[in-house]
Formats: structure tokens, C-alpha cells, sequence
């Protein structure tokens, strides 16, 4: 046995992967390096890499300007403690992210992973209503085909269907569950979409904390694009019933729709918001949930005083310092282009696809591509034929679709594309 097979064994024996069987795992691709859009495989094969590893790395990979961020503040301080201590690397990057959310989002409070954010975004709003003497505002109200993380909570606002719900069933807490918006964003909105929101706040007012959502995409529940619209009439009841808005920008934030964050499509502020994901470029992982000085000042008039969260490897300086490079690097360069480029493209040669009788729709905003095909997908399969094909994509539920790094060229997008096509055209 060579090195190569022993560690794949030792993979397959001790390692578990996402979503993934330990008593028969399926395969996987040893990468040993990756650079820009490619990706390397111990093989020696190259794959064109379409997902922006779960929609982070925007940059692509190893970058310079990335890399050197990480190894300046290494030679400063990997880490120290947030509680009682500061430093550059936080204040640095926080001054960007002001300038870059929604206007009224002037509080931040750093977090470890997208999950995470959605936990402390949650804890935020039930401490908001408590200090103010609303305790029983405690639930909250979220749209189906959502996903907002594997941990307790973000895992209860998820999809009751596609999510986990059946799995952890009365473990987890019951929230309350509208249909995802059906208008889409070219769509000419129609006013009864939002009745079946409007009920359920009227109704649970008074139990309710907060309406979480993903704004205009709701990713990994399904990779839907909804109308603006949905946005603002929900603003407007969320105001009038007291209930706070939660924007889980995690998946749709620093570009990737053709705006910086979606709210900018409908213009609504929420309360709270969760950001992460490619905010280190796909370095490392951080988030960070930004709110009002309402908010804020609610939540420390309370019992407590304070915000009751504070994790161990808050505000990483490592994190910060190069999700500050990334940050910078993308408003430096012309990323609205970029992404106007890939979405023309992606309408382009995914528009093919249309006519295959497999796919029941294709699906283009800024730089997400969708073939979303009528039967599940055999992910295995799928996979393969991919990598046969020099692609990396990771097909899920009946969806194989794209995200790639801004940076991708024509010529590697038409790889990609062609392939989607193709293997669209050949699933069984
Ligand atoms: N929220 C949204 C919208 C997401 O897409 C994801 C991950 O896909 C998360 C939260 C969870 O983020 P993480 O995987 O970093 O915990």
C-alpha cells in the first residue's frame, strides 16, 4: 500500500465528513493544493473549482494579498482573548463592515461560523424583548425552504421538510412556519404573497421575537430567488407588530447576488444581521452579527446588563486580519463587473439547458447558476462525472449548480457550464 492509499484508508476509517456515513462513507477527492479557480488532486488532475468551497473563497485560492495579511498579523499575535482585550485586527475590520452594511447596523459582535451567528442573532432578539419586559415575545417566525445552520437553533428555523426537523423531532423547539415566497425576482409581485405572513405575525404577536430570513436567495434550502417586495411588506408588519428582523446574509452577502448585501435589493434595514461565510475569503471561519443601537442598548438596559455570549475564539485576530484583506481587496477591485460578467455568462450557456427534459428550471442571479432538475440527483454519480470532466460542484437534493470565485475566467466558467449542461443531460 502506498502512502496515498493509506491515508485515503485512514480517511475512510477515522475521519467523517459532512453529511456522510462512518460505516460506509462515500468517496472522496484528496486535494493537495489549491490555487485561483483550480484545485489539485493528489491524482495529479486539476478541477475547475465552481463552488467557491461552499461559497466562501470569492478570491480564490491561495491569494497573495490573503496570505500576507495572515502571516503579518501571525507575526503580531495568532490570537487573544476578546474579553477584556482589543485590538487592530477587530477595530480594523469593523470600521470596513460599517461601511459596508446597512446604515442603521452599528453594533458588531464577532462570531465563530455562520451557525453560530444565527445562535447569537436569536439569543440577541430574545434578550432585546425581555429587557423589555416582553419575555413571552420568545419564539420566532421564519419562511419554509430556509437554512440557517446545523447547530440547535439555526437548525429549528430551518426547512421543517428538506431541514433535520423529522430527525431531532420534539428536540427541537417549534417555531412558526410560513410558505416561502413564490413571486420571483423578475416576476410582477402579487399582493396575496404576503398573506399567509401577515397572518401569522397578527397571530403570534405576542409570542414572537423575531422573523428570521435569508434575504432574495434562500440557499442551501433549495437555491430560490424571491422578490424584494416580500421584503419590504415584511419589514413593514415586522414594525408594526414589534417584532424584530433578522437578515441572515451569511450565503448572499459580499457580492454574491450582484450587490453587496441583498437588503440593498429592497432597501430595508433588518435589526440584526448575520454575515460570515466568504467574509475571510475563505481563509477561515468568522461571522459576525451586526445590529442597531436599539437593539444594542435594549439588550444591555436589561436584567443582565450585558450580552450573554462570548465564545472562546472571539474576534480571532488571524480571522479578522484577513477578512479585513479580503474585505479590502474586493472593494478595491471591480467586483460589481466581475459579477455582472458571470451572471450574463451563466444566463448564456445555462439557457441550453432548458430544453432538456431532466431540468425543470435554470436559474441565474449575479454569480449563483441553478439546474434545478426535475428527479433527485445520484450525488455519487453526479460527482464523479463531474470530476471525470475536471469540475468541482457539489450537487444536492434535485439542484447542481454553481457559485464560483469572482475571479473565475470566461474560458474556465464555460468549462463549467458546458459540464452542467452536459451531465444535465445525462442523469438518470
Ligand atoms: N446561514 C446561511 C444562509 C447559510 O447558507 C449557512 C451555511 O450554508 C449558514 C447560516 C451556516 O453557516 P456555517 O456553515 O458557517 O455554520
Amino acid at each position: 500500500m502506498d502512502e496515498r492509499q493509506k491515508d485515503s484508508e485512514f480517511d475512510r476509517e477515522h475521519l467523517w465528513h459532512p453529511y456522510a456515513s462512518a460505516s460506509d462513507p462515500r468517496p472522496v477527492y484528496h486535494v493537495v493544493r489549491a490555487k485561483g479557480c483550480r484545485i489539485q488532486l493528489a491524482d495529479g488532475r486539476e478541477l475547475v473549482e465552481g463552488m467557491s468551497s461552499w461559497w466562501c473563497a470569492i478570491h480564490g485560492y491561495n491569494h497573495p494579498v490573503l496570505n500576507a495579511a495572515l502571516q503579518e498579523q501571525s507575526e503580531k499575535m495568532a490570537h487573544v482573548m476578546f474579553g477584556g482585550l482589543t485590538h487592530s485586527a477587530a477595530i480594523d475590520l469593523g470600521r470596513l463592515l460599517l461601511r459596508i452594511t446597512p446604515p442603521n447596523m452599528q453594533k458588531i459582535f464577532y462570531a465563530d461560523s455562520g451557525s453560530v451567528a444565527v445562535e447569537v442573532a436569536m439569543k440577541m432578539a430574545v434578550q432585546y424583548q425581555h429587557a423589555r419586559g416582553k419575555g413571552g415575545k420568545n419564539n420566532f417566525i421564519t419562511i419554509r425552504r430556509g437554512y440557517h445552520g446545523d447547530t440547535w437553533n439555526a437548525m429549528s428555523v430551518c426547512d421543517p421538510v428538506t431541514g433535520m426537523h423529522k430527525l431531532f423531532g420534539a428536540a427541537l423547539p417549534l417555531r412558526h412556519f410560513v410558505p416561502a415566497p413564490a413571486v420571483k425576482p423578475d416576476e410582477i409581485w402579487r399582493k396575496e404573497e404576503i398573506e399567509p405572513l401577515r397572518c401569522m405575525i397578527e397571530h403570534h404577536a405576542e409570542d414572537t421575537a423575531a422573523l428570521i430570513l435569508e434575504p432574495i436567495v434562500q440557499g442551501a434550502g433549495g437555491m430560490r430567488f424571491y422578490h424584494p417586495q416580500y421584503l419590504r411588506e415584511a419589514a413593514e408588519l415586522c414594525r408594526r407588530h414589534d417584532i424584530l428582523l433578522i437578515f441572515d446574509e451569511i450565503a448572499t452577502g459580499f457580492g454574491r447576488t450582484g450587490k453587496m448585501f441583498a437588503w440593498e435589493y429592497a432597501g430595508v434595514e433588518p435589526d440584526i444581521m448575520c454575515i460570515g461565510k466568504a467574509l475571510t475569503g475563505g481563509y477561515m471561519t468568522l461571522s459576525a452579527v451586526l445590529c442597531t443601537d436599539d437593539v444594542a442598548a435594549e439588550i444591555c438596559s436589561g436584567e443582565a446588563g450585558v450580552f450573554m455570549h462570548g465564545p472562546t475564539f472571539m474576534a480571532n485576530p488571524l480571522a479578522c486580519a484577513v477578512a479585513r484583506a479580503s474585505v479590502e481587496l474586493l472593494l478595491q477591485g471591480d467586483w460589481q463587473t466581475a459579477v455582472r460578467r458571470i451572471e450574463e455568462q451563466l444566463k448564456r450557456e445555462l439557457a441550453p439547458a432548458r430544453e432538456m427534459p431532466h431540468v425543470a428550471d435554470v436559474r441565474v442571479l449575479g454569480a449563483i447558476g441553478v439546474l434545478e432538475m426535475r428527479e433527485p440527483v445520484d450525488m455519487e454519480y453526479t460527482t464523479r462525472r463531474l470530476v471525470e470532466e475536471g469540475v468541482w460542484l457539489r450537487p444536492f437534493g434535485r439542484l447542481v449548480y454553481t457559485m464560483p470565485p469572482y475571479c473565475i475566467t470566461e474560458d474556465e466558467l464555460s468549462r463549467i457550464t458546458a459540464t452542467m449542461v452536459k451531465i444535465a443531460g445525462e442523469t438518470r
